[in-house]
């Protein structure tokens, strides 16, 4: 660990003494039902957007507006440069969050913050609009402190991300020059466990499709034609089959070829990860009677990070309330590959396509269509903006942090640093196991919540130290 600059303890000896304004302003934006899916009030996403330009501007940052493209709700933009020669560090979170769901299932209301056992709870509490107070109080830790941040600071803070950044690549195409950066830093991942610090470096992607087979013009009574002929069901059965061998592992030529191995920096990050199988398995709802693939080596963390992996999504061959006795004429299957770096999507789709159809027993017809189809993110460790985030975060939470992947995707995440040329991008967060995001009684740590800022504070110190 680097010893702090003199701005960088004067704004962390202020920021400890700010806990319950900080805390305040998060319950604020809690406050306001922001759900951005249809059939949700767009004017509370308004509402929220100008309650977040109000803090960013209350909190110092500069030349703050509310920027809209037509029809998609609104992003924050802020800034404040007054670093000449450092780093600029683009800052990103988003304002608009999940519905509430099941409002019998809260044990408090969704949208008024409440805190239990070291808990905030509330929707939009840890996913993210903390994100958005982390970015505001790092800066206004340094400000109130008299000092300046040591790097040029932007912010960006989205309101569409939970239905899936749709209009993102546009947006940034659109204000490229308003958002370069040198550095990007996310705060809407998770932690790898409570208090345990750590830094997304990869996400999956995925090819879904729809395979079809179709053996008889209609069904027909299985005892009257039962014997001479191909049974749909059954050929999709042996064709989905042969799509993995009995390891687990996914059985289509050449599909591993392209997955980069783990570095050794990421290999020692990933056995130092704190967990047990018992705990894997219990989170995972593994019953106790079924053991883990044989596919899954020593770390069935690093396999769901950086392996790619199938499952068949759906079935459709008549159905449960309508099971007569017929041979059924045609089947249907949707069939997902997650895809890790650096698999290319388009080819997942084709040698996919290919192998179900090359599969096909009895002549039967086998018609394939993908879904989609979206490669994996990925951003190397190894750049100088990592060791800066690993020694800010082990100053923030007081312990070492990990280096994790995301077994999904994250919509934001690649137009974001395509879009931006590439810059290194560190995701960070205050989500942890318990978080429920997304589901019903979501919460946030709030010790996590002050070390998070502690670690952003000290991340402008480190990087403006950068080359
Ligand atoms: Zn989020």
């Amino acid at each position: 660990m680097s010893t702090p600059s003199l701005a960088c303890s004067q704004a962390l000896a202020v920021f400890e003494k700010q806990h319950p304004e900080y805390l305040e302003d998060l319950c604020k934006l809690v406050r306001i039902p922001s759900v951005s899916f249809d059939g949700f009030p767009p004017e509370e996403v308004e509402r929220s957007a100008q309650a977040t330009a109000d803090l960013l501007t209350a909190r110092g940052f500069e030349n703050v507006q509310i920027l809209k493209l037509p029809g998609v709700h609104p992003y924050v933009y802020g800034d404040y440069l007054h670093a000449p020669g450092k780093p600029t560090v683009l800052l990103y979170a988003h304002h608009d969050v999940q519905p509430a769901g099941d409002a019998d299932a809260w044990a408090t209301l969704p949208f008024e913050p409440t805190m239990r056992n070291g808990r905030l709870f509330g929707r939009g509490t840890a996913d993210d609009k903390a994100g958005i107070v982390v970015h505001s109080s790092a800066l206004h830790s340094y400000l109130s402190a008299g000092q300046k941040p040591p790097v040029n600071l932007k912010v960006l803070i989205e309101g569409e991300e939970e239905i899936g950044s749709g209009n993102l690549g546009d947006f940034i195409e659109k204000h490229l020059d308003l958002l370069k950066a040198d550095v990007m830093v996310l705060t809407d991942t998770n932690n790898f466990d409570v208090g345990v610090p750590s830094i997304t470096t990869s996400l999956r992607g995925l090819v879904t499709v729809e395979v079809e087979v179709t053996s008889l013009r209609q069904s027909v009574h299985s005892g009257m034609w039962g014997g001479p002929l191909p049974d749909a069901g059954l050929a999709l059965t042996k064709i989905l089959a042969s799509l993995v061998d009995e390891n687990g592992r996914i059985a289509i030529p050449g599909i591993y070829d392209k997955v980069r191995p783990l570095s050794d920096v990421e290999r020692q990050s990933m056995n130092c990860l704190p967990y047990t199988m018992e705990q894997f398995r219990n989170q995972a709802g593994l019953l106790e009677c079924v053991p883990t693939l044989p596919a899954c080596g020593e770390n069935p963390w690093a396999m769901i990070w950086r392996e790619p992996s199938l499952s068949i999504n759906a079935v459709e061959v008549s159905n449960r309330r309508d099971a007569r006795n017929i041979i059924n004429g045609t089947a249907w299957a949707c069939v997902g590959i997650r895809l890790v770096p650096d698999m290319d999507a388009d080819e997942v789709a084709a040698a996919l396509t290919a192998h179900l159809q090359a599969s096909a027993p009895y002549g039967v017809q086998v018609k394939v269509t993908t879904r989609g189809a979206k490669g994996p993110w990925f951003t190397s460790p190894e750049h100088p903006a990592f060791g800066a985030a690993l020694r800010a975060l082990e100053a923030g939470y007081g312990r070492a942090p990990v280096l994790i992947g995301c077994g999904g995707s994250i919509g934001f995440v690649g137009p974001l640093s395509e879009k931006l040329g590439g810059v290194p991008a560190l995701l960070v967060g205050v989500e942890d196991p318990f978080t429920n995001a997304h589901s019903e009684n979501e919460s946030m740590c709030v010790a996590d919540f002050y070390s998070c800022i502690r670690g952003q504070i000290n991340l402008f110190d480190e990087l403006a130290r950068l080359p």
